[in-house]
């Protein structure tokens, strides 16, 4: 299959009538969100939905996101929306939060991964928008990349990880916020933080009061344990390089790489300390962590690193959505110094 990819600044009404005449079609097409790019199906479609796991050779017991452009979208896809879940929409609807609730009959089984609920976005990015606007049907989308890598960010690791495998990759430049979105149940007695993301874990509880933290965020899922997310039982955002995650001061870290042969994966401005060196952000900015980290994975195999050693960086606000990507990418290994 030959991978076409159009640009959505300067030729949009042909990517959207492209991208609509085979999402309509039952084909799978990649879309540019402001979290990361996705590859999205017809949602109702069963058949094309199915593609979409072939593409990224992902588990099928690995649910799907569902994006809307509506909120009147949201209505039938679900059995009943709680008063919560509109308190949020209202807050952060269009934006990068994902709500779960239990499932119409409307959306197909392999859409929600045999599972009885469905989880429900509605992006902010005005070209994600768009596309789904044009093609009045809900986009079933996980993110671009081969089970497994790192989510891409920008249409050319779309490309790296896809040609060949799908028919299109709409290009609207590089994601605004760079990690995937926010995912917090809605099943169970009380809200439940599933994956951290642009939307606060703060900001959350101060809106609609006490939110559970699912386990699976900050640590390993022990073995046999039942996964409230099932991505989160499977290896993610991994790159070919092994990792670890070392906390402690920088002071510290630059004592404890010293004389080693590594990559170091830093933070903007602390490259000159080390021999090879790779940077995600700055220090005290977590949304600027968020948009590197996965670019920065990926710059790391394009080095052909093989061991690397990665700062660690703060759990607070969107730095909690950093820290639950990186221990990911790097298996859990971590050490503290
Ligand atoms: P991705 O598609 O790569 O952004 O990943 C979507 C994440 O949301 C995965 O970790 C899924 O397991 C999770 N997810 C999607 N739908 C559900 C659902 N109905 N219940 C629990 N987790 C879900
Ligand atoms: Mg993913």
């Amino acid at each position: 299959m030959q991978t076409k990819i159009l640009d959505y600044t300067t030729q949009k009404q042909e990517a959207l009538g492209q991208a609509k005449s085979l999402i309509l079609s039952g084909e799978v097409v990649a879309i540019p969100t402001e979290t990361v790019y996705g590859i999205a199906a017809n949602a109702l479609d069963g058949e094309a939905v199915k593609k979409i796991y072939v593409a990224k050779g992902r588990p099928s017991d690995n649910p799907l996101i569902v994006h809307i452009s509506e909120l009147s979208q949201a209505q039938a896809l679900v059995k009943e929306i709680p008063e919560k879940v509109k308190l949020m929409a209202e807050r952060f609807w269009p934006g990068p939060l994902t709500m779960i609730m239990k499932k119409s009959s409307l959306v197909p089984d392999i859409t929600s991964g045999g599972l009885d609920t469905v989880a429900v976005r509605m992006p902010k990015s005005q070209a994600a928008r768009d596309i789904i606007n044009a093609c009045g049907v809900p986009l079933a989308a996980p993110s671009a990349n081969l089970s497994g890598s790192p989510s891409p960010t920008n249409a050319d690791y779309v490309f790296a990880d896809m040609n060949g495998r799908i028919p299109l990759i709409i290009d609207a430049g590089p994601c605004e916020i760079g990690v995937e979105s926010t995912v917090i149940s809605f099943t169970g007695e009380k809200p439940r933080l599933l994956r951290p993301g642009g939307v606060t874990f703060e900001q959350i509880t101060e809106l609609i009061g006490e939110t559970e933290l699912d386990d699976a965020v900050l640590n390993k899922l022990v073995d046999g344990a039942v996964a409230s997310s099932p991505g989160m039982k499977y290896k993610h955002y991994a790159p070919k390089a092994s990792i670890t995650v070392v906390k402690g001061t920088l002071e510290e870290f630059v004592r404890f790489v010293q004389g080693r042969d590594c990559f170091v994966l830093c933070f903007e401005g602390e490259e000159k300390h080390f021999k090879n060196a790779v940077s995600y952000g700055r220090a005290d900015n977590a949304l600027s962590q968020a948009n590197r980290l996965f670019n920065a994975l990926r710059e790391l195999d394009e080095k052909g690193a093989d061991t690397v050693y990665a700062r660690c960086p703060e759990t607070s606000g969107i730095g909690l959505a950093v820290y639950n990507r990186l221990i990911r990418s790097a298996g859990f290994n971590i050490i503290s110094l």
